[in-house]
């Protein structure tokens, strides 16, 4: 009917519309062939499923009476106005208990914060949906929603049982950080003392039962022995979740070249912490000065009366006042991609992603929210990396390392 042909002109999908070929004969061509993709950084960010592996909103989410992270806010990283902003797609939310909260109290407030993200994603269906696999983030790209995903920051949530750590990966939790600040019973920190030469043989089944469960190791905090041991004994891929370069800045938190070269042997992904003190050289040694980002973290604890959100948003904004005043130095975004590009120089390409840590470190000046990301897309296009490239850096190395870990997982008592 005339009608119908002038409704399927209209139409964006001309293909869907299109009559039927005439028997034997080649399709009709569809009415406006479709456009080469743009490498545009813009449009290159756009397409691109950007990851971030490492936020720590969960406190908020948690501590912050009417935190609502679907407005928009004046303080902090991140809310669901900036991630749109920024082309944010996926992130992970930290699941955090400070190191010196052991035993029960530390399974109970984990489980609170599962709680608040399942919450989050419950109360912001149109922006938000819960994802457990790379195949949800790619179809929740597809619907443009944000993927939530979670990231346990600390074995010792798990309580020394592998039971609790099921019940973790049951509720979604799909990275362990093996350790935190602090050692735990079975794993060194690499802000600690060694206590168990790296991984214990308790710490080794946790490792395989995180393969078996299809849940990523993750070797951010790890002493660099812990490092070692768990690279020697997973049997998939492992990640670093937020961690930059120590040749650039040599905090114990960040990883050597040749880490990051076994990393890449590993097949997995470091991914990018964008703390001041963990990118800056500089701002590390004067902030050591002054204690470190640990002691400050200990200290605004203090003060904030056990409140986490309080405390990290409280040391970001006195660091922050400090390096806009020159009483610690100032650190630039251009040093996010002076790391990414080393890490590219180390592990190669396809083994480097993006962590930031925000909402729970000190984020450099020019990158203080999400919104400023499509700013990494522009400045790594102008130094020669391709559209591919880039487009493995914002996503697409961690979404191949969680396809590996999916497909690893199984065994006899799964
Ligand atoms: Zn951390």
């Amino acid at each position: 009917m005339p009608h119908r042909l002038s409704l399927c002109a209209l139409v964006v999908f001309a293909v869907a519309c299109s009559p039927a070929p005439p028997p034997g004969g080649n399709p009709a061509p569809s009415a406006t062939p479709a456009a080469p993709a743009s490498n545009a950084p813009a449009d290159v960010h756009a397409r691109a499923i950007v990851i971030d592996t490492h936020d720590d909103t969960t406190q908020r989410l948690l501590f912050e009476k009417g935190f609502d992270i679907g407005q928009r806010h004046e303080n902090g990283n991140i809310d669901i106005p900036r991630m749109r902003e920024g082309g944010l797609d996926a992130l992970f939310f930290s699941i955090w208990v400070p190191s010196d909260v052991t035993g029960p109290p530390a399974v109970k407030r984990a489980l609170q914060l599962i709680d608040r993200v399942h919450e989050a994603v419950r109360t912001h269906p149109n922006d938000l949906v819960l994802a457990t696999t790379a195949a949800d983030i790619r179809r929740a790209a597809a619907e443009r929603k944000i993927a939530a995903l979670m990231g346990m920051e600390g074995g010792h949530m798990i309580d020394d049982d592998l039971g609790t750590l099921r019940d973790y990966a049951r509720l979604g939790v799909r990275y362990l950080t093996l350790s935190h600040f602090k050692n735990n019973n079975w794993a060194d920190s690499s802000t600690d003392k060694p206590a168990h030469n790296g991984l214990t043989d308790f710490g080794k089944d946790v490792v395989r039962e995180l393969n078996r469960l299809g849940v990523m190791v993750d070797i951010s905090h790890v002493s660099d022995k812990t490092f070692a041991d768990a690279l020697e004994v997973s049997t998939v891929p492992v990640i670093a979740s937020h961690s930059s370069c120590r040749a650039i800045a040599q905090h114990p938190r960040n990883m050597t070249d040749d880490m990051m070269r076994a990393l890449a042997k590993n097949g997995g992904v470091i991914m990018i912490n964008y703390e001041v003190s963990f990118l800056s050289e500089e701002n590390r040694l004067a902030s050591e000065k002054s204690g470190g980002v640990v002691a400050a973290l200990d200290q605004m604890s203090k003060k904030c009366g056990g409140d986490e959100a309080c405390s990290t948003l409280e040391s970001a904004r006195l660091t922050r006042q400090a390096m806009d005043k020159g009483t610690l130095p100032a650190v630039s975004w251009e040093k996010i991609i002076e790391h990414i590009d080393h890490a590219v120089k180390m592990a190669g390409v396809d083994h480097v992603g993006l962590g930031s840590d925000f909402d729970g470190a000190t984020m450099p000046i020019g990158m203080e929210d999400a919104s400023k990301l499509p700013k990494l897309t522009t400045a790594l296009m102008e130094k020669g990396y391709s559209a591919t490239d880039v487009e493995k850096i914002l996503g697409g190395n961690i979404l191949r390392v969680m396809e590996q870990v999916e497909k690893g997982a199984g065994g006899a008592s799964r």
